[in-house]
């Protein structure tokens, strides 16, 4: 998704050119069990996040979706299946994996999201014309703290690489969808340390000024 993805500078995006201090948290394949974990910590925190969804996920947790919105965050479109979009054909990402994940998000929360996440962030480049012929904005992230792999993924490795890495206008990558706690258990020193840089949290959608 990356060769192509300077012709589209308006659709596909994995960071905001800014150098105030303001970056976006976000976290993939939820709502699971868990996810309420997460929440919990950027509620004590004060601090808004990006969640990008699994229809699938969202159909088994639903209570858990409309926590998500009502504890003002953002919720966003990560496909029903969890699919490698590069098997898929356009109509397929678009009917299959989008189109029912946004509307059964809609049903639970009464957001419709518009902008997605793929997953693995695999796209073809001939996707991303079609995307955005249908109005979808394409997220990526610039900061990958790896707490999806299980032979790097420590708390204090997760911890390393969110502080390490961040940048003015950065989203990080994290996740909920995993059976696993060293993502929850890295957060909270994430958020105090990036607090005591003086970075602000924001949306993805806002940090973009989608
Ligand atoms: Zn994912």
């Amino acid at each position: 998704m990356h060769r192509q993805a300077v012709l589209f500078p308006d659709v596909v995006f994995r960071l905001a050119a800014t150098d105030e201090k303001t970056i976006a948290l976000t976290f993939d394949d939820g709502p699971d069990p868990i996810t309420p974990q997460l929440l919990d910590i950027l509620a004590d925190e004060t601090v808004p996040a990006t969640f990008y969804v699994l229809g699938s996920n969202v159909n088994q947790f639903p209570d858990i979706a409309r926590r998500i919105v009502a504890d003002g965050h953002e919720i966003a479109n990560h496909s029903w299946s969890h699919a490698d979009f590069i098997g898929l054909t356009d109509e397929e990402i678009l009917k299959n994996e989008l189109l029912p994940t946004s509307q059964i998000t809609f049903d639970v929360t009464g957001v419709y999201p518009k902008t997605m996440r793929p997953p693995y962030g695999n796209l073809r480049d001939e996707t991303i014309p079609f995307l955005d012929k249908e109005g979808w904005k394409i997220i990526g992230w610039s900061v990958d703290t790896a707490d999806w792999d299980r032979t790097r993924n420590s708390p204090e490795e997760i911890i390393s690489r969110a502080l390490n890495d961040r940048h003015p206008g950065a989203i990080v990558l994290m996740h909920s969808g995993y059976v696993m706690q060293n993502t929850v258990l890295a957060l909270p020193e994430i958020i105090r340390g990036l607090k005591a840089e003086g970075y602000r949290f924001a949306r993805v959608s806002e940090l973009l000024g989608l």
